[in-house]
C-alpha cells in the first residue's frame, strides 16, 4: 500500500505526480488510526531485536514545509518506542559554530549509535534545500573557488556517498518527505493563528517562507530525484490527511526493521551450560 510512495532512483519523479492526500485502502481514519496503533507495538517490539542485536541502526530523516506535520508523526509513531534505544536531533538554522565546519559536521557527530533508531527532524539536506532557495552559500565561509557553478550536484554527489557510506556500516536511512499542500498549509496557519493552545506554533516566517512555495518544490523535486537510491531511498508521503501520513510512516519503518531479520542474540553451547550453572547457584540460595 505504501510501495508506490518509494523512490528509488530507478526513474526521475514529478512531485506533481505524487498525491497530497490519500487514504490508502482505509474506509476512515479510525481503521487507519487502529492500524497505525499495531503498528507501533510491532516496531517496539522490533527494537528491542535492534537493540539486543546490537548491530544495525536506522536513520530516519524528515523533511517537509511548515506545518506539513513532522513533530506529530515523528510523536505519535514512536510513542511505543523504548526511549534507551532512541535519539532525535533537530536541525535548525545553524549556529556560528556549525558555520565554522564543513556542512555535514553537525549531522556526522548526531549519527545514531548501533541498536539505536535515529531519528534527524531537518538534516543536511537544508543544504541543499533553504540554502539553495535563499542564496545563502555566502554565509557558509566557503573558499571563493569553492562556491562551485554545479555545487548542487556536487552536494547531491556528497549526499549519495555519505549514505552509502551510512548503509554500508550498518546505518540504515530512511528518508521521509511529507508532501503537505498549499492550502492545507494555509488551513493549518489559521487554525494556529486562531487557537490559542496552537499560537505558539506560530511564526512570521512561516509566512515569509510560503511565498517560496515554488522555488521549495523544484529544489525538493531536484534533491529528492539525485538522491534517492536502493540503499538510502525517499518516501513522498501524502500529508493532508495527518492520520493516514502517520499510517504511512510507521508501516515503512516496521517493513524497513521487518527486512533487516532482527534476532536476539542466541547463546552458544558454553554460555548457555553456564546459564545453568547460575541458575543453580540462585536456586540453592537460602
Ligand atoms: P516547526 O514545525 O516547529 O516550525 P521547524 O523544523 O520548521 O519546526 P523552525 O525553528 O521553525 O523549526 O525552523 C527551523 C529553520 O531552520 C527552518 O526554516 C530551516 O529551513 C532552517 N534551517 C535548517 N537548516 C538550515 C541550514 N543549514 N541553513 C539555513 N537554515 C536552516
Ligand atoms: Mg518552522
Amino acid at each position: 500500500m505504501v510501495g508506490k510512495y518509494r523512490v528509488d532512483g530507478k526513474k526521475s519523479i514529478k512531485l506533481k505526480d505524487f498525491p497530497t492526500a490519500d487514504k490508502g485502502i482505509f474506509k476512515n481514519k479510525e481503521e487507519g488510526l487502529l492500524k497505525l496503533g499495531e503498528n507501533i507495538e510491532i516496531i517496539s517490539e522490533l527494537q528491542n531485536k535492534l537493540y539486543a542485536e546490537d548491530t544495525y541502526s536506522l536513520l530516519i530523516i524528515f523533511q517537509a514545509m511548515d506545518a506539513a506535520g513532522k513533530d506529530g508523526t515523528i510523536k505519535h509513531v514512536f510513542s511505543g518506542i523504548n526511549p534507551q534505544g532512541f535519539q532525535i536531533f533537530n536541525f535548525k538554522q545553524p549556529s556560528r559554530e556549525e558555520l565554522d565546519h564543513t556542512y555535514m559536521w553537525r549531522t556526522s557527530k548526531s549519527m545514531p549509535e548501533r541498536g539505536r533508531i535515529g531519528v534527524f527532524n531537518r538534516s543536511y539536506y537544508e543544504d541543499v534545500l533553504v540554502v539553495r532557495v535563499h542564496n545563502l552559500l555566502s554565509t557558509q565561509h566557503l573558499p571563493k573557488e569553492k562556491q562551485y557553478k554545479d555545487i548542487w550536484k556536487r552536494r547531491f554527489h556528497n549526499i549519495r556517498e555519505q549514505e552509502r557510506y551510512l548503509f554500508e556500516n550498518g546505518v540504515i536511512p530512511i528518508k521521509f518527505f511529507l508532501n503537505v499542500s498549499k492550502e492545507v498549509q494555509k488551513e493549518r496557519f489559521l487554525e494556529r493563528i486562531e487557537d490559542p493552545s496552537k499560537n505558539w506554533k506560530f511564526s512570521s516566517a512561516d509566512i515569509e517562507e510560503r511565498k517560496y512555495w515554488d522555488d521549495y518544490q523544484d529544489a525538493y523535486e531536484d534533491a529528492i530525484n539525485h538522491t534517492s537510491t536502493s540503499y538510502a531511498p525517499w518516501y513522498v508521503i501524502p500529508a493532508d490527511k495527518k492520520w493516514f501520513a502517520k499510517f504511512a510512516v510507521s508501516e515503512i519503518i516496521k517493513e524497513t526493521l521487518e527486512s533487516l531479520n532482527l534476532k536476539y542474540p542466541e547463546l552458544n553451547k558454553t554460555q548457555k551450560s553456564e546459564l545453568k550453572n547460575y541458575k543453580e547457584i540462585l536456586l540453592k540460595e537460602k
